[in-house]
């Protein structure tokens, strides 16, 4: 057979092949999307298991309406220029994947407006070919509805488990991004039924309440730590369980690394995890949420197409100050039968500076690798990306808007799946652990690193 090019639908649909496995992972994209739109309100529906149909809105920046199309290229992006960009990554996406690989294999409806445009656009895309383009009006933000997923890759579609179990994982999606950003409001319906609502005050805690009930979240030690300047600097916030507070599996290990959810599998869990060292049962796992920032030079997100996996560039430093402030955090506060709201922090404030968390855009200074200094960060700052609407907008007209459901039905976490293999903490393989991090002794009041 001769050597010709892909037609860019087959490409995209190879593509799709890596970054979306199931409606869970269109979900994913985009939610990053619409944070990274500078979104305050994210509204997720899912229908007949996320086949039928996935809906996601927003009121961030939208797409103008020169740009709608391009949007749905491969490799279009606004959030990279140049290969040099990569090291200044302040966004989720910026591999101009999701898009297209999204419209290969499913119809799409996106209903945009951009903050500065008077008008909208509907774009209606199946199997990678435009079908439909109309301006019209609609309020700033941007819907995307996916319908009949798979449609045209049947095998893949044969591949997906029960509805509930697809269901399942799109909150567990949703659930990660709400406790990444608990200053943007998400709701979740799932088949007409509310699954999650935060409130997008920005507090940590009441997501946690919304997720896993009062009674687990007031049981939760806060934890905050900066540490270092520029390239080197790590900034630590977070919840972590005390030892009595525990998991059958790793799903409420809860990390991020510069707003993005990370595999609570590789190097960084294990440092979480042997912080409690001697603390934990076997076979059981810590329910935390570390919120992790560290320079966007530092650590390199562009490993795996999904980016659920990084690499740091100081890995020795960033594991040690993790394992040293999660670990302190256990020995002076674990006694702690109440949470009170000045209780903890007073604890943490010994040693550490504590600050709330802070937006990523607002903590980076990104012309220079030099660190934004913790006096002028912009605590309630802006989003991310490009211009935002001031406030929140309406929705787009024929979808419903994000309306008020706080006095519908409560959300209801997910339990995680108990059948998962239980890992074992204290028979971590000692010599390539180390290896890989550099040796650390944890002490109660210092970290010793052996070099
Ligand atoms: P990436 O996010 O990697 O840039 P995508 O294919 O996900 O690639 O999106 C392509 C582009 O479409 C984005 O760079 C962004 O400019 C635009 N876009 C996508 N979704 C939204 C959204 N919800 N709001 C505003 N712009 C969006
Ligand atoms: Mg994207």
């Amino acid at each position: 057979m001769p050597i010709h090019i892909l037609t860019p639908t087959v490409a995209a649909q190879i593509a799709a092949g890596e970054v979306i496995e199931r409606p869970a992972s269109v979900i994913k994209e985009l939610v990053e999307n619409a944070l990274d739109a500078g979104a305050s309100q994210i509204s997720v529906e899912a229908r007949g298991g996320g086949l039928r149909e996935l809906k996601v809105q927003d009121n961030g920046c939208g797409i103008p309406a020169d740009e709608v199309e391009l949007a749905f290229e491969r490799h279009a992006t606004s959030k990279l220029h140049e290969a040099d960009d990569l090291w200044a990554l302040q966004t989720l996406g910026f591999r101009g994947e999701a898009l297209p690989s999204i419209a290969s294999v499913a119809q799409v409806v996106c209903i945009t407006r951009s903050v500065s445009s008077e008008l909208g656009t509907e774009l209606r895309i199946a199997g990678g070919e435009v079908q439909y383009r109309e301006a019209r009006g609609c309020s700033p933000g941007t819907s995307i509805s996916v319908r009949n997923l798979f449609y045209n890759t049947p095998v893949r579609r044969d591949y997906l488990r029960s509805d509930a179990t697809e269901l399942s994982a799109i909150s567990q999606v949703v659930q990660q991004y709400a406790l990444a950003s608990p200053d943007v409001r998400f709701t979740l319906l799932l088949d007409g039924r509310l699954a999650l609502q935060t409130s997008g005050n920005g507090d940590l805690r009441d997501v946690v309440i919304e997720l896993y009930g009062l009674e687990v979240a007031r049981q939760l030690l806060p934890i905050a730590a900066d540490y270092g300047e520029g390239l080197e600097a790590v900034h630590l916030n977070g919840l972590v369980s005390p030892p009595g507070l525990t998991r059958g599996t790793r799903s409420s290990m809860h990390l991020f690394v510069n707003r993005r959810a990370i595999q609570p599998r590789g190097p960084l869990a294990a440092v979480v995890t042997e912080a409690y060292h001697t603390m934990l049962m076997k076979g059981r796992h810590p329910l935390l949420v570390l919120d992790l920032r560290v320079h966007p030079a530092a650590v390199d997100v562009n490993i795996h197409p999904t980016k659920s996996e990084v690499r740091f560039r100081y890995q020795a430093r960033v594991a040690g100050v993790v394992g040293r402030v999660v670990r302190d955090a256990l020995l002076t506060q674990s006694d702690a039968q109440a949470w009170r709201d000045s209780m903890p922090t007073e604890t943490v404030q010994r040693r550490f500076e504590v600050r709330p968390p802070a937006p990523l855009a607002s903590a980076w200074n990104v012309g220079s690798t030099a660190w934004t200094p913790l006096s002028r960060w912009d605590v309630g700052g802006a989003p991310a990306t490009p211009a935002v609407p001031a406030a929140p907008a309406e929705q787009p007209d024929d979808h419903p808007p994000l309306e008020d459901t706080a006095d519908l039905e409560p959300v209801r976490v997910l339990e995680p799946d108990e059948d998962e293999a239980p890992a074992q903490p204290s028979a971590l393989p000692p010599l390539r652990w180390w290896g890989r991090w550099g040796l650390h002794i944890l002490w109660p009041s210092r970290l010793m690193e052996c070099t």
